[in-house]
């Protein structure tokens, strides 16, 4: 079965790529979508990450990384004119759904860039209190009013919603634009969402198939998350078709890619 990690970092580590790829290859990822998130995450920023896409564009899908209210549209054209196939998005300075914002998402839109939005309580690797970082700007249901104004943007829910479990979810089902990731450290919200059985959110049938596979781990922790993904599917008997859909399908589909 095909595999593509939809949610990967390039971190500012030595070597971080090559053991990047190492793994990916050891687990058979054939590609992963991944972004620079700069100093604040002690990653690459968005130069550092074309360098790696040029580098491997084969296994690399670049998500080109914007902060509402620091980049512009102009910004995204230039990103995607550049190679970028996708945006990530966290840290606004005022809430994802803030009128102001809504050009970012149009421009995403005219060039069917999929948008993968931070959702839930947001830990940043170095302290930044002069940021005003506040993770109610990124509340699941700050997607809705964006979902509804554009309904040809794809949008993937990081984390589902970390601790907004229920509005992550209700809104990836309720909008057919928007899709969920469980991706998180192996020691964070997933405990607990396994530990009370995540069909507490994804309860409706079919709702495994508003999921992506991502990992956003450290590259030697990839192999655990994917490893539990797959448990998880086993244990609540997910057919093989909307694993297909969760590994590889949704992601290629909104890229418009095969
Ligand atoms: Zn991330």
């Amino acid at each position: 079965m095909r595999i593509i990690d939809s949610h990967t970092h390039l971190f500012n580590h030595p070597n971080y790529l090559d053991n990047l790829i190492q793994t990916m290859d050891d687990c058979g990822i054939e590609k992963c979508c991944i972004s620079g998130l700069g100093k604040l995450f002690m990653c690459v920023d968005n130069g550092g990450l074309q360098a790696a896409i040029d580098k491997y564009p084969n296994k690399l899908i670049g998500a080109f990384y914007i902060r509402p209210g620091k980049n512009e549209p102009k910004d995204i054209k230039e990103a995607y004119e550049s190679g970028f196939k996708m945006l990530k998005v966290t840290l606004p300075h005022k809430a994802y759904d803030d009128p102001s914002y809504f050009p970012l998402w149009e421009k995403a839109q005219e060039l069917k860039m999929p948008i993968l939005f931070h959702t839930g309580v947001v830990t940043t690797l170095k302290k930044a209190p002069e940021e005003r970082i506040s993770s109610w700007f990124m509340h699941p249901m700050r997607i809705e009013p964006i979902a509804n104004a554009f309904p040809d943007l794809n949008m993937i829910i990081a984390h589902l919603g970390v601790h907004w479990n229920d509005d992550a979810a209700e809104v990836i089902r309720m909008k057919p634009n928007v899709y969920a990731d469980l991706s998180g450290a192996p020691t964070g919200w997933r405990v607990r969402v396994d530990r009370i059985g995540i069909t507490h959110w994804l309860w409706w049938p079919g709702a495994f198939k508003k999921v992506v596979f991502g990992s956003d781990v450290i590259f030697n922790q990839i192999p655990q998350i994917l490893a539990e993904d797959k448990a998880r599917l086993n244990k609540y008997n997910v057919d093989q078709k909307t694993r297909e859909l969760i590994f590889a399908k949704n992601i290629l589909k909104i890229l418009g890619e095969k």
